[in-house]
């Protein structure tokens, strides 16, 4: 059941094959998403957007349905803007030049693109985008998508190029080594793109197609489990957390012998019983379940804590921070897990997990770290969607911020893992980002005090006025802290 999430938008993108490559492991040309975007920044994808209202308008031959047509359309275009690639027929005569001042026209927005098609008589031709799928953006997010993937043969003759604005690099690769640099930990994909990477790494054979449909989060079935990276399990449960978020990040964290449980939050029924349903199948897999690992006590990170219990049997280890252990009153903790310590995972491939302790949003908040594997699960101390509120109730502003230092200081770190949203690629980005927000929100505070306001109602109405009136509210609760915080620094009374 989805309550609050919003409908996702229409988009397309296209896996690029390249001409006379092996049928075997073809080549696909992928890209890294540019660190700046708010959606899946750094990621490593394929090439594609939102579909715009002029989509429709282009001529598409043969194509099933008008709605079919809209899609091809705006792949064909999202294709041609992000790396230069003009799919079309008539266009074979083309030089690179008037290729060039074709994607001149389109950029410039001098003519939209069912227009510019007309008037150099081009059109596309549906025959020449294989449909592999559609996959809808889990509802973890606000910005979803519903996107439909086209298989493409690169023209002869035209070399995809990436074009500054969206993404930030591109190559041809094969499917395999593709693949494989994502079991390296080198980079970080969503579900889609994996999956067109296995098919299409299993070779070009006359049931690709159907290969790729085969899945139903191929089909447009939202997928319930995302893994931005091996043995590391996102399953976002829906809870009552803090708006704009709906969902929370549970992690199953695996090896082929033990599992770890983080945060399985959710109190309503269907998503406990969906939940168990993941961990049941990976337990029938030969894994046994290690620990429930909680991040902090928050009720939106420990609703389902009592339901799974009962559903592994009652004799599973909850662990967390003594400090998270004194404030919960319906989840017993059974062990306190420390600053610092070692948590190994047992099977293939072994995994270590570091636990910090890491206090500002909630006294007893933890995160943990793989080292190896360049992974930190970040708990509501990072993020991937909505904001980290610091309530002075159980928050501490200063705590904070030099837990987010001490996030900071962690060496060669490739993934965050948030509490709620997707992955974040860009983590020294994404910490810096949260860090200098925070301080920034500090200067202008104290000015406002050191200019004689005082009342933290009217500190907000001066200072937030980024945010809307609705959240004035929990924007004080942050002015608060940040006052606190002042305090102990001496620098208002
Ligand atoms: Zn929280």
């Amino acid at each position: 059941m989805e309550r609050t999430s919003t409908a996702p938008k229409d988009a397309a993108a296209v896996i690029l094959i390249r001409q006379d490559t092996d049928p075997n492991n073809p080549e696909v040309y992928w890209v890294k998403r540019s660190d700046k975007l708010a959606f899946l920044g750094g990621f490593h994808a394929f090439p594609g957007g939102q579909i715009d209202a002029d989509d429709a308008a282009a001529d598409v031959r043969n194509a099933p349905n008008s709605e079919t047509a809209a899609m091809i359309s705006g792949a064909a275009r999202e294709l041609f803007e992000e790396l230069g690639v003009l799919v079309i027929r008539g266009g074979e005569t083309l030089t690179k030049g008037q290729r060039e001042s074709l994607l001149d026209d389109l950029e410039s927005g001098r003519m939209p693109w069912s227009a510019l098609l007309d008037h150099y008589n081009l059109h596309l031709d549906a025959e020449d985008f294989t449909y592999v799928g559609r996959w809808v953006t889990p509802p973890f997010n606000a910005r979803r998508f519903d996107t439909w993937f086209f298989l493409a043969k690169c023209p002869p003759k035209q070399e995809p190029r990436v074009i500054a604005g969206e993404l930030a690099e591109g190559e041809w690769l094969t499917a395999r080594g593709a693949y494989a640099r994502w079991m390296r930990d080198e980079v970080v994909a969503v579900p889609p793109t994996l999956h067109a990477l296995r098919m299409l790494g299993a070779g070009v054979t006359p049931d690709l197609v159907e290969r790729f449909l085969s899945l139903r989060h191929a089909q447009g079935e939202v997928a319930r489990q995302i893994t931005f990276r091996p043995n590391y399990l996102c399953f976002p449960v829906r809870t009552p957390t803090r708006p704009p978020a709906t969902h929370t990040c549970c992690y199953l964290v695996h090896t082929s012998k033990e599992l770890l449980i983080f945060d399985p939050g959710s109190p309503y029924e269907e998503e406990q019983q969906a939940l168990a349903e993941c961990i049941d199948e990976m337990v029938a897999a030969g894994r046994r379940v290690r620990e429930i690992i909680l991040t902090h006590h928050h009720p939106d990170h420990v609703g389902g804590v009592n339901a799974l219990k009962t559903h592994l049997g009652g004799n599973v280890t909850v662990a967390a921070h003594e400090e998270t252990a004194k404030i919960l009153t319906d989840v017993h903790v059974d062990r306190f897990i420390q600053d610092n310590e070692i948590i190994s995972l047992d099977g293939e491939p072994p995994l270590q997990l570091q636990a910090m302790h890491t206090p500002g949003h909630a006294p007893g908040h933890l995160c943990f770290h793989d080292a190896q594997r360049g992974v930190l699960i970040t708990g509501d101390n990072i993020v991937g969607f909505g904001s980290v509120l610091i309530d002075p109730a159980d928050g501490k502003m200063r705590d904070y911020l030099n837990s987010l230092e001490r996030m900071r200081s962690l060496p060669n770190l490739s993934v965050l893992f948030g509490g709620h949203g997707p992955a974040v690629a860009t983590p020294y980005k994404k910490i810096d980002e949260y860090i200098s927000h925070r301080l920034e929100r500090e200067r202008t505070i104290l000015k406002a005090v050191q200019n004689g306001v005082t009342d933290p109602k009217e500190i907000v109405a001066q200072v937030y006025t980024d945010v809307s009136p609705k959240a004035y509210a929990m924007a004080e609760r942050a002015v608060m802290a940040h006052l606190e915080k002042l305090r102990e620094d001496g620098k208002v009374r």
